[in-house]
């Protein structure tokens, strides 16, 4: 069983049972009635001495951090028999009714759920308004308003969302949150295309792009685009260490 390659930070708590005793087949989303990041969500989760976590934690600014790994039991719905089996998402949301999430943190709910449905054979999201559905509730379970009126609003839409991009739907924020390697950025096209050739003389694979900076045509020499930040920085310190000044866009 693996994680999210989507998020950036692990802080591992002791609010879990290891390993989980069921095959993961259920998405459950909460609200963390707080607006916190991702990664203060995961240090409180392994610093608290309240017995809760969940496997991710989503930030308002759409941060994804790991608190409880995919393979072991997150102590978050207050129900052993859901927890064994579901993911649990906490998500920044505010502390008060409706406990409305930033679009930035919906945006990586729903590219958090796709991928935990991909990589765990879940083929589609099917939310009953009860538990024979794998899209379950934390009120379902005990007295909390939890995951709140907004997000409950949010479940035909993650549903319908989440299933198109499993059915081979686009996935434009994949594509969206590229970080790209830069050696350099030139106003003539020449210059761009002979740096070009340095680094391609140097093993590295290269692309060209224009820009228009005020109202200039910038050429830009990139050598990489990658979905993970650590791969990003570990090509720009390959390039720097054969004398390119690498920069991450
Ligand atoms: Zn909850």
């Amino acid at each position: 069983m693996s994680n999210s390659p989507l998020a950036t930070y692990r802080r591992i708590t002791k609010h879990k049972n290891s390993p989980r005793n069921h095959k993961i087949d259920r998405i459950t989303i909460h609200c963390m009635a707080g607006q916190m990041t991702g990664r203060g969500c995961a240090d409180y989760f392994a610093t608290t001495s309240r017995q809760v976590s969940a496997n991710y934690c989503v930030g308002y600014g759409g941060d994804i951090a790991i608190s409880v790994d995919e393979c072991d039991r997150s102590w978050c719905s207050c129900s052993g028999s859901n927890d064994h089996r579901a993911i649990t998402i906490e998500v920044a949301t505010d502390s008060t009714y409706p406990y409305k999430c930033t679009d930035k943190a919906y945006e990586a709910l729903l590219n958090l759920v796709t991928d935990v449905c991909r990589r765990n054979g879940i083929k589609k999201l099917n939310y009953t308004g009860d538990t024979s559905g794998n899209m379950t509730k934390h009120k379902w379970f005990a007295a909390t308003a939890c995951p709140g009126a907004y997000l409950e609003g949010k479940f035909p839409e993650i549903e319908r969302e989440v299933n198109k991009r499993l059915s081979g739907g686009e996935t434009p924020d994949e594509k969206k949150d590229l970080y790209y390697v830069q050696i350099g950025a030139f106003s003539k096209k020449e210059n761009a295309v002979a740096y070009e050739l340095k680094a391609q003389k140097a093993g590295f694979t290269t692309v060209i792009k224009t820009a228009t900076v005020a109202g200039k045509t910038l050429y830009r020499v990139q050598i990489g685009a990658f979905s993970k930040k650590e791969n990003a920085e570990a090509q720009a310190a390959a390039a720097k260490k054969k004398g390119f000044d690498a920069v991450i866009v």
